[in-house]
């Protein structure tokens, strides 16, 4: 079983990627594609399985199961998008496993795209060796992957790791979910901007990398606006690590590019708020980089194949 290769298939909101994924995680023979979301779920879909077609047909090792990760919450058991939002119209609804079971005649596994970056960076990065993770991606928006028992998590109909929705103030700034006080408000990359923005008296907020490249060339306040992030963070983290007690955290996405200030933030402030025991648990920039995705979705095909086949 070890020995099996997987076809790993990456949704995203601007493009689309497909390659083989060796026993080892390693990616051979990648494809990418634009989305082009707003042609609709069915051109989309029309797309993948074009895309998976042709990364199939040249294969040298001939793929055993193929793996999905995708944007939007995904029902794990069927497959099915239970919920995108209008960052690919028409997708919510769509049976995007078995539509690919039935062109592909292969066993098809299929998930949210921050829970295969999850499995990913647990199995072959920077969570190599932790059996129960949290990874949390930090850019426009937050989302996050438990890993437990080195298998995915996906929650009641494929909900869980929404760490961007953890509220972190009653009566806090309003959310793009429509609540508030969640830390997505707080600790995302346009939130870092619009601090600066205040911070600066800026008349309009800046890119979120502007920011960390003030940062780097020495500006405080940048400085300030990406380490309150940390904070914020760490401290929506600290309730997770009581509920969860992960062995570490992995965080990736473009606001750990921010490096260290970001980083020591974060771990300052689970220090401060979790439990004596879990105060140290460790915070570790994920290792994979945008490829995470695609690599865990040939874990996740991996891993269901193995479970299938009794040898799990
Ligand atoms: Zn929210």
């Amino acid at each position: 079983m070890s020995e099996v290769w997987t076809l790993g298939i990456d949704i995203g909101g601007t493009k689309i990627a497909a390659a083989l994924i060796d026993p080892d995680g390693v990616v051979h023979g990648i494809r990418t594609i634009p989305t082009a979301a707003q042609e609709g779920g069915q051109a989309v879909l029309d797309r993948v399985i074009a895309i998976a077609g042709e990364v199939v047909s040249e294969a040298e090792h001939p793929p055993a199961a193929v793996g999905v990760g995708t944007g939007g919450q995904v029902d794990p058991h069927t497959g099915e998008i239970v919920f995108a939002t209008e960052l690919i119209p028409g997708w919510t609804g769509v049976p995007l496993r078995r539509r690919l079971q039935e062109t592909l005649s292969l066993p098809v596994w299929v998930d949210n795209d921050v829970h295969t970056m999850a499995l990913g960076e647990a199995t072959h990065g920077a969570g190599r060796g932790v059996r129960n993770g949290l990874y949390v991606a930090v850019g426009t928006g937050i989302g996050g992957g438990w890993v437990l028992g080195s298998r995915l998590y996906a929650g009641s109909r494929g909900l869980a790791g929404s760490v961007g929705h953890v509220k972190v103030e009653i009566n806090g700034r309003p959310c793009t979910c429509g609540g508030r006080g969640c830390v997505e408000q707080y600790a995302s990359g346009p939130a870092i901007a619009e601090h600066y923005r205040r911070l600066r008296g800026l008349a309009s907020a800046p890119e979120g990398r502007d920011v960390m490249e003030a940062m780097r060339a020495g500006d405080e306040l940048a400085r300030f606006a990406v380490q309150e992030a940390g904070r914020w963070l760490g401290f929506a983290l600290a309730s997770l690590v009581n509920a969860m007690a992960p062995e570490a955290i992995i965080i990736g996405g473009g606001v750990a590019e921010a490096g260290e200030p970001f980083f020591e933030a974060i771990r300052s402030s689970i220090a401060q708020h979790a439990l004596p025991t879990a105060r140290s648990t460790p915070v570790r920039k994920a290792a994979l980089g945008p490829r995470a995705g695609l690599i865990g979705a040939g874990v996740l095909a991996r891993q269901g194949l193995a479970a299938e086949r009794g040898s799990l």
